[in-house]
């Protein structure tokens, strides 16, 4: 079976695969354990100087991408027959989640297209049924830092990408809650000791305390999640059909 696969189409194929050719990300892309295929948007750009951009019409500053040339790089890209996702990496977008992340890992791999300038022309995403996804409520100069952030997302969630099996069982968004807090060697550091209870040996007081700490941070730093966890732990699970 083929790896999952990203095919990321962009106007700076050099910046790939950049931090995810390191660590762990790294290692599973020299070992095979995912492909990353970079198309350069600009191999189908219109004339002497292969030109991707117009100015917008009905004025305004910037630039936009050529629904013609974005399309032509897509088609390439992907045959029809291509059933992953075609992801738009975008300000506009619905905001990146860990659930949409792992459903995207689960699949055969995402096809990325990186805006820049003022964007996209807005039939190409109609016409090529483009998602947009966004990684956060602030402007980036371009679509590659996010594609990137969403690559190292879903990279790690694939088997055998991450060393150890058990991480991630307990980490931010997994269960609902922000992660509880870390502690490591020396015990006494700058007057700071580590919270007895990790030092007792006692498993279920440890798991107790990480749980309530959760809790804790959560409902301080992230009320919305924290009332979308306490919703769900009151409703009985869905039998699944
Ligand atoms: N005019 C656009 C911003 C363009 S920024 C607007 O106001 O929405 C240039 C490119 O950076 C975008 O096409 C998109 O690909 C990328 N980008 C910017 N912010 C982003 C974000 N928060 N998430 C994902 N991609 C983003």
């Amino acid at each position: 079976m083929t790896p999952w696969t990203a095919t990321v189409l962009t106007l700076f194929p050099e910046m790939f695969p950049g931090p995810l050719g390191h660590s762990l990300a790294g290692k599973g892309l020299t070992g095979g354990l995912w492909h990353l295929q970079i198309c350069d948007i600009r191999d189908h750009g219109e004339g002497r100087h292969r030109s991707v951009d117009d100015t917008p019409a009905g004025g305004g500053p910037g630039m936009v991408i050529r629904p013609d040339v974005m399309a032509a790089a897509l088609d390439a890209a992907a045959g029809p027959d291509d059933r992953r996702p075609r992801l738009l990496m975008s300000a506009r977008g619905r905001p990146l989640t860990q659930a949409r992340v792992r459903d995207i890992a689960s699949g055969p791999g995402a096809i990325i297209v990186c805006g820049r300038f003022e964007g996209v022309d807005e039939r190409v995403i109609e016409a090529r049924g483009l998602e947009e996804v966004s990684i956060g409520d602030f402007v980036l100069s371009g679509g590659e830092p996010a594609a990137i952030v969403l690559m190292d997302a879903v990279v790690r969630l694939i088997p055998g990408v991450m060393g150890s099996a058990a991480s991630g069982d307990w980490e931010s968004f997994e269960h609902g809650l922000l992660e509880h807090p870390h502690y490591t060697r020396p015990r006494v550091w700058e007057d700071r000791e580590i919270p007895d209870v990790l030092l007792s040996g006692d498993h279920g007081r440890i798991e107790r305390w990480r749980r309530e700490e959760a809790k804790r941070l959560t409902s301080e730093r992230r009320p919305d999640i924290f009332e979308g966890w306490k919703d769900r732990n009151m409703v009985p699970p869905v039998r699944k059909v």
